[in-house]
């Protein structure tokens, strides 16, 4: 067949860049071998600059992202830790529910879906109680298109002179919207490889800081594949205690090269405007997003209310089946409610465009009334405006 590729807009699994698959095609090496750390020595560093952070370390370990979620617990809470943690969305919904399957002691705050972190609720919550040991956020909402603000959960954190271990999930923010682990004090940053670092799933990667790694000493939470001390016994050397997914760390490589060429700062900023031109597109067509306002606004991904008596999957499976496009389901709570455009990892303003031209036609045929062209236009509008903006400024 050659009638073109196929349009991947679920956020996450994220398009691999051309270079980047090539660069996994590679033979297997010995991963024991004396040339081993000159790939994976750089990689840790180039890895800190990712997170932001300086002090701290960060573990790459052979899973997905939930993955270093439960590394992330296991390593430096007990059994029976009181814990603050707040759930509006699927993926905050399970790491609440990990955290209770590993025996914590989770106090949640439910919050509306399309809100994020409830700040001040977590600030009265740590006033009220001084035996909280970790707080938990989730940077970035990915089945309702939420960011939250980690630097106001550590003010509050703060201004409770609370000495709580402060967990952060960015799987679907890091190295795609500024993440700033050492600046915000965060002590456990969760990440994995198929979001913003353009690769395959198979990695998880946690940022850790030195506060962290020193509770990991005296946690007593049982742990074996996950455990810091074996990673820092081995990685300080640039080897790994168990076989790691060499050609994933291969593409890793590259995906880091591509990143650091084009500039963290540039790719914040062109997630941004791909984001923008996406909520232009919504609001031009009438539709709204789950976000309840401008200050949750996801530049990662899109969840995107369906008039009320059109079904969401309906969206999807029309815009798979016809128009080749893959749009991310509404999940759980917002199931058949919204569909999702993922826009994040290897993309650019004319992707996003086929995004909004697909998700026209697949809401038309599933009988929503949208004008068609309509979304694209103003997206277009914002596109050739904010381009043009960004020429003139250098
Ligand atoms: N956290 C968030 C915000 C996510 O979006 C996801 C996956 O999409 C996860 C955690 C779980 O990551 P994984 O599927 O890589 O285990």
């Amino acid at each position: 067949m050659s009638n073109g590729i196929s349009h991947l807009f679920i956020p996450g699994p994220t398009n691999v860049p051309d270079v980047v698959r090539r660069a996994m095609n590679v033979p297997m090496r010995d991963h024991r071998a004396p040339d081993f750390p000159e790939l994976t020595l750089p990689l840790f560093e180039d890895l800190k600059e990712i997170f932001a952070n300086e002090t701290g370390q960060v573990f790459l370990f052979a899973s997905s992202g939930t993955g270093a979620w439960e590394a992330a617990i296991s390593n430096t809470l007990n059994r029976g830790d009181r814990v603050l943690m707040s759930r509006f969305g699927q993926f905050s919904h399970l790491w609440v529910d990990m955290a209770e399957r590993l025996g914590l002691d989770v106090a949640c705050v439910d919050v509306e879906w399309g809100k994020g972190v409830p700040v001040e609720d977590y600030e009265r919550h740590l006033a009220e109680d001084p035996s909280i040991r970790a707080v938990f956020a989730t940077h970035n909402e990915t089945a309702t298109g939420v960011t939250s603000d980690i630097a106001a959960v550590r003010r509050a954190m703060d201004a409770q002179g609370s000495d709580a271990l402060l967990f952060v999930d960015g799987v679907s923010s890091i190295a795609s919207v500024d993440f700033q682990q050492e600046a915000w004090g965060v002590d456990l940053a969760v990440t994995g490889s198929q979001k913003g670092l353009m690769l395959p799933a198979g990695l998880s990667i946690l940022g850790v800081s030195a506060k962290a790694l020193e509770a990991s000493a005296r946690a007593g939470m049982e742990r074996c594949y996950f455990d810091f001390a074996d990673m820092v016994a081995t990685n300080k050397s640039g080897y790994f205690p168990y076989t790691p997914p060499v050609p994933l760390l291969a593409g890793l490589r590259v995906a880091l090269d591509l990143l650091f060429a084009e500039g963290l700062p540039q790719v914040f900023a062109r997630h941004h405007r791909l984001a923008e031109g996406i909520r232009r597109g919504v609001e031009a067509l009438g539709l709204k997003l789950c976000a309840m306002g401008p200050q949750w606004y996801s530049d990662t991904v899109s969840a995107i209310r369906v008039p009320d008596d059109i079904d969401s999957a309906e969206v999807c499976r029309i815009g798979f089946q016809r128009y080749r496009t893959s749009f991310g389901a509404g999940l759980s709570k917002v199931a058949g409610k919204v569909f999702r455009i993922g826009h994040l990892g290897d993309l650019n303003e004319v992707m996003c465009l086929s995004a909004l031209a697909s998700a026209e036609m697949s809401l038309a045929d599933a009988g929503a009334k949208v004008e068609l062209g309509a979304g694209v236009a103003a997206a277009q509008a914002y596109y050739r405006a904010a381009l043009s903006e960004r020429e003139s400024a250098v």
